[in-house]
């Protein structure tokens, strides 16, 4: 191979690049791949994650539930290989709610995906015999139980969880579900992948040239210089810049951005449980301010939005080994479509508020009201296609392929996304679900037509 070219270039060494690039020159044989990045990898998205995963997804239909089991068998066969470097552990997602009125949309969102192939749904209720539930390990994955339990026994929910809220009613804990260090996943693809001979070039990739309607050239420009990179075949790979790079070949991918934070802070009395799963509280809220408080933001135009109806998701986990305190906090109470840049605006509130809303669900942790432990914030961009289901596949232009629109589910669809984009580049059999993720589906009526309807993103 000369210097100056490659079998494939890879515009992107965020954890969808990475992954096809180890995937590619791995298991497809294909090892004169050239990753290019104008940034360290996996230090744009990647690195801003809350780093979990779950295989429980809603329809329309399988597929999406099959790329997620088909990434999480990929990631337990990683961590196998590895001593579990990237300690995935199985945990599971626990979404409790406290409102009667939607128990009921509560039992059908739950029930949803055991009938899309996630797993059985053991409903204990104190009634039906479904065995005991199990707990989960804090560390691994082995022997852990996969579905879901929908929790409908307040007893058993006191017990097992005393740390949520009395008002809590029900609670579904999905199993096949967790989470794992993103960096440490894609450091270990990342030099499987330069094993097999896999580069790495530090640049902006700045045009693409194409000869008779296919791909020739890939021109990256670093400081300096330019780079000129003869290859037949470019995939974008490139994250929030998905859209941008698209127009490097002419393409409009229909992608928009929004701006997603997240705060950590030190959990200094331990009122979530360093064992806990990852928690979710399901309802919407207003949020626990005092009197004096509401009075205040009353009359203040700026403040008056944190009177308001906010949405439900608010989330936290522990992170951290052995000795660490910090837990982690998301809550997209303010999405917000908007053109991704290098350096994203971050909310001065967004801690506060995220934090109020937690305490809804724990609500031990008002006792840092006033005390905030120091916040640590940041955030990055979920690009997202209208329906929240990622593109994978051919571009329109000869010799073009995409990874992307990956959303907040990139670490964990990131194995079998780049598992599927090298099959497509390989040429071999594809999976079932590949149709589900490829650009050409919005030429498919059928598919128009299921697109006015879609309600559920799944998104959290
Ligand atoms: C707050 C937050 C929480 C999240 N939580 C989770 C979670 O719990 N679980 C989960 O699975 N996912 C989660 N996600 C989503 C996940 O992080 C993303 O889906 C994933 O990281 C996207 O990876 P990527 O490789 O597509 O993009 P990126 O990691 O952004 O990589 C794209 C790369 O392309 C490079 N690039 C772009 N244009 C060019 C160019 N012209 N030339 C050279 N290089 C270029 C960039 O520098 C960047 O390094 C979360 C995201 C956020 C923001």
């Amino acid at each position: 191979m000369a210097p100056n070219s490659a079998d494939v270039v890879i515009c992107g060494a965020g954890i969808a690049g990475i992954a096809t690039a180890y995937h590619l020159s791995v298991w497809q044989g294909i090892r004169s791949v050239l990753l290019v990045d104008e940034r360290s990898p996996l230090t744009f998205t990647s690195d801003k994650s809350t780093e979990c995963y779950r295989n429980w997804w809603p329809g329309p239909g399988t597929a999406m539930v099959s790329l997620m089991n088909r990434s999480i068998d990929i990631m337990e066969t990683l961590a196998g290989e590895s001593g579990n470097v990237f300690h995935l552990n199985r945990r599971g997602y626990l979404f409790a709610t406290a409102d009667r009125e939607h128990l009921d949309d509560f039992r059908t969102a739950a029930a949803e995906p055991a009938t899309l192939g996630a797993g059985q749904l053991r409903i204990h209720n104190g009634q039906q015999d479904v065995g005991p539930y199990i707990p989960p390990q804090p560390a691994g994955f082995a022997g852990e139980p996969d579905g879901a339990d929908l929790i409908l026994d307040q007893a058993l929910i006191r017990a097992q969880f005393p740390y949520l809220s009395p008002e809590t009613i029900a609670v579904l804990h999905v199993r096949r579900a967790g989470w794992l260090s993103a960096q440490q996943l894609g450091m270990f693809m990342l030099e499987r992948a330069k094993e097999q001979g896999v580069r790495f070039l530090s640049g902006k990739v700045v045009a693409v040239e194409t000869v008779g309607g296919c791909v020739q050239v890939v021109h990256v420009a670093y400081p300096g210089g330019e780079k000129t990179i003869f290859t037949n075949i470019f995939v974008n790979a490139a994250g929030p810049f998905l859209w941008r790079t698209g127009t490097l070949l002419g393409v409009d991918i229909p992608v928009f951005a929004e701006l997603h934070m997240k705060v950590m802070i030190k959990d200094r009395l331990e009122i979530v449980p360093r064992g806990a799963p990852l928690l979710i509280w399901n309802d919407t809220q207003y949020l626990p301010w005092n009197e004096a408080e509401r009075a205040l933001f009353a009359e203040s135009d700026a403040d008056r939005r944190l009177l308001e109806l906010f949405p439900a998701g608010v989330h936290t986990r522990p992170e951290g080994g052995p000795g660490s305190t910090t837990i982690l906090i998301l809550w997209d109470y303010h999405e917000r479509r908007t053109e991704p840049v290098p350096n994203p605006p971050l909310d001065p509130l967004y801690a506060e508020i995220a934090l109020r809303g937690l305490a809804t669900m724990l609500p031990q942790l008002r006792a840092y009201f006033g005390r905030m432990p120091k916040p640590l914030l940041d955030g990055g961009y979920y690009v997202k296609t209208r329906e929240n289901r990622p593109l994978i596949g051919p571009l329109p232009v000869a010799g073009s392929y995409l990874i992307g629109a990956l959303s907040g589910y990139g670490i964990m669809a990131s194995s079998a996304a780049g598992e599927l984009l090298a099959a497509h580049i390989a040429g071999v059999t594809l999976p079932d679900y590949a149709p589900a993720f490829s650009l050409a589906r919005y030429q498919d009526p059928a598919y128009q037509a299921l697109l006015e309807d879609w309600t559920d993103s799944g998104q959290l």
